[in-house]
């Protein structure tokens, strides 16, 4: 008998087995290949607007992404370093076979993590309880919590051109068991859609015809307690090219060679990662569409084409390949296909990720309705949190959508659904400015420590850089420069104003041209790390920004902390509006927060609903 067993080893799964198992349960992987734990069937990267403060958010809470992903990183940049704090975010271009390997070593050498190469076909239910589940070979495995991470594998298939094959990614094996049993238990699920594009030999490009992409020149990291990191000196270039006329010609001359535009596909694919048919139909005043040229592995000679997914027939991508410069001579290693692929309605869900009508069954990652290698390790890393916490009888952790990207994330699929894969961007979230690369620790990492998941160690280094921010805030408000001549010349020399007046140091940090490597003339800050730098200059240079969405926030946590108690009847309550009662009957939220977020609850029905609440209190 195990405590959890979790079905799946890819991003979901493997953050929820290692979270299960060192938070002390007895926990069970079972996953269709090992050498296939956390692969990466399609862009070999982690990070990206968004995705990449999710990974910064993982990590402070005590998952293991960031620290694989500095492990086995290829290229590293900070993007949008030029524009606001808000918006800035890591990228790192990944091995992807080192990345499934190290994952590998680390779940393998997990204490209280049990690994099974298996497909399970079955779950065990009795009286709407998980009780365990059953392999395609019917061998039985009890567990009192089961978390399902099948990604992309329910009844699977491969589409390229008019073929329609029975198929995982990557020739794995589709899953077929579980979707029928799912339906039968009353979950709905809906046919998703993603693909991925060809995969070409290195020697058969000719580089000198695009634009080399080089990595930052300084050392960047995911984790806060940077295990390793990538040298500078030791980064893979990528490369920029363009889509060409003839390319969208040939596009358009063939659209119905496309399984996506052939009729024969019934799912619904990514509106923010569209397919190169996508674009040229979608966007087709635009004569070309970037594609970025990226190393795999350093193990693999094949390069990935990013921003070309197609499911066009294997000759007609060949046609399209090589009218794209620098690929006149492609030769292709991998064709590019699209995955349909089944996935249950998360609003069945309760925002731990535990089914509303099954204790002890939970959801993470893809089958959610996500796309993503990070939208899906944060819902493992959440699932399994919130299943420990249940099983030590303490309250969950539901983190809010001012505090995290994963709590943006997970408020919207419970609350809102999805109706295409749902992929995270900045715009989601309304408090994006609280929610920054720079300071994820500050904001989760007392809840990794609290839940168990951070250790002593990590956790007296964090409260260590806290101290330090606080002491240099307090510095460089207490050290006062003057108006003399050598301040104000060489403000003049590093492009800013003279002082009129005394200035403490932090109030110069406030002027937009004034970097806190500015203040090392007056103040000796080499005892703090880039980290802590970096953190004071935002806290100092954005306070007005940040107290003013700090304020805005925590007027709507009244809201969000204002609880429903779980057996209203909103039949009883009068006025609410039909539309109004239905969903709240099907979402059963749990804060007037969640409920306000629902579509089709409008404000009026809100206030009747506290009416209401306050009533029977
Ligand atoms: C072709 C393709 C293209 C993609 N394109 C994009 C993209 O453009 N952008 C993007 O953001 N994301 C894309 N993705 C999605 C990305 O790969 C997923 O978001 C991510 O891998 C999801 O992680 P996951 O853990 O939920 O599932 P997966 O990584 O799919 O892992 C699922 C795991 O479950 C196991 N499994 C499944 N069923 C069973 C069973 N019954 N018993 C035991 N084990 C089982 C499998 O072996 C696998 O290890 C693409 C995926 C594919 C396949």
């Amino acid at each position: 008998m195990y405590d959890v067993i979790v079905i799946g080893g890819g991003h979901a799964g493997s953050e929820a087995a290692l979270a299960s198992a060192r938070l002390n349960n007895s926990t069970l992987l079972v996953t269709g290949n090992i050498k296939m734990i956390s692969s990466m069937p399609c862009n070999p990267s982690i990070g990206g607007p968004a995705k990449g403060i999710v990974v910064r958010e993982i990590d402070a809470l005590g998952g293991e992404m960031g620290r694989n992903t500095d492990k086995t990183a290829l290229q590293m940049r900070l993007l949008n370093i030029s524009k606001g704090p808000a918006v800035r975010a890591l990228r790192a271009q990944s091995d992807k076979v080192l990345y499934s390997k190290e994952m590998q070593k680390t779940i393998l050498n997990q204490e209280n993590l049990d690994v099974k190469e298996a497909y399970v076909d079955k779950l065990i239910v009795e009286d709407n309880k998980l009780k365990g589940v059953i392999l395609e070979d019917e061998t039985k495995y009890l567990s009192k919590v089961v978390i399902i991470t099948t990604g992309t594998f329910m009844q699977a298939v491969i589409l390229v051109g008019n073929d329609i094959i029975e198929s995982g990614p990557d020739n794995q094996k589709a899953s077929m068991g579980l979707s029928p049993q799912l339906r039968e238990l009353g979950f709905i699920t809906s046919r998703l859609k993603t693909g991925t594009p060809p995969r070409v030999r290195k020697d058969s490009i000719d580089f000198s015809k695009t634009e080399l992409h080089e990595g930052d020149k300084i050392v960047r990291y995911f984790s806060f307690d940077n295990i390793s990191y990538l040298a500078v000196e030791d980064q893979w270039p990528c490369y920029l090219t363009y889509t060409h006329s003839k390319t969208h010609d040939i596009i358009n001359l063939n659209l119905t060679k496309s399984a996506m535009y052939s009729g024969n596909v019934e799912g619904v694919g990514p509106r923010y990662c569209p397919s190169i048919e996508d674009k040229v139909v979608r966007f087709n005043d635009k004569n070309r569409h970037q594609i970025f040229l990226e190393p795999e592995s350093q193990f693999i000679d094949e390069i990935y084409i990013q921003g070309f997914s197609t499911s066009m027939p294997h000759d007609i991508q060949k046609k399209m390949l090589q009218t794209i410069p620098g690929l006149e001579n492609a030769v292709i290693a991998k064709y590019a296909y699209a995955i349909e692929y089944d996935a249950i309605d998360p609003r069945t869900l309760y925002p731990t990720l535990e089914s509303k009508d099954y204790e002890g069954l939970y959801f993470a990652g893809q089958v959610n309705g996500t796309s993503g290698y990070e939208e899906a390790a944060c819902q493992g890393l959440m699932a399994a949190i919130n299943a420990n916490l249940k099983l030590k009888g303490k309250d969950p952790l539901v983190l809010k959508r001012s505090e995290a990207y994963i709590g943006v994330l997970i408020d919207d699929l419970v609350t809102k659904g999805v109706k295409d894969p749902y992929r995270l961007l900045t715009s989601r979230a309304e408090y994006r400015l609280l929610l920054r690369h720079d300071n994820a620790d500050i904001r989760l990492r007392d809840y990794g420590y609290e839940v168990g998941l951070v250790k002593e160690d990590r956790y007296i280094g964090f409260l260590k850089k806290k101290g330090k921010i606080k002491e240099l805030k307090r510095k460089l408000t207490e050290f006062n420069i003057y108006p003399n001549m050598s301040n104000n010349d060489y403000l003049l020399s590093v492009g800013s104003t003279v002082l009129k007046d005394k200035t403490s140091l932090s109030a110069l940090i406030r002027r937009p041209e004034i970097k806190i490597e500015h203040i090392k003339r007056w103040e000796n800050i080499s005892e703090y790390s880039s980290e802590e730098t970096e953190q004071v200059e935002i806290d100092i240079k954005y306070e007005g920004y940040i107290n003013k969405a700090m304020k805005q926030a925590s007027k709507l946590l009244k809201m969000e902390d204002y609880s429903i108690p779980k057996n209203i009847d909103y039949n009883g309550i009068q006025n609410l509006a039909l539309e109004a009662r239905e969903k709240l009957m099907k979402i059963k939220p749990l804060t007037i927060g969640q409920a306000s977020r629902i579509s089709g609850v409008n404000p009026s029905d809100i206030s009747i609903l506290l009416v209401y609440i306050k009533s029977i209190k």
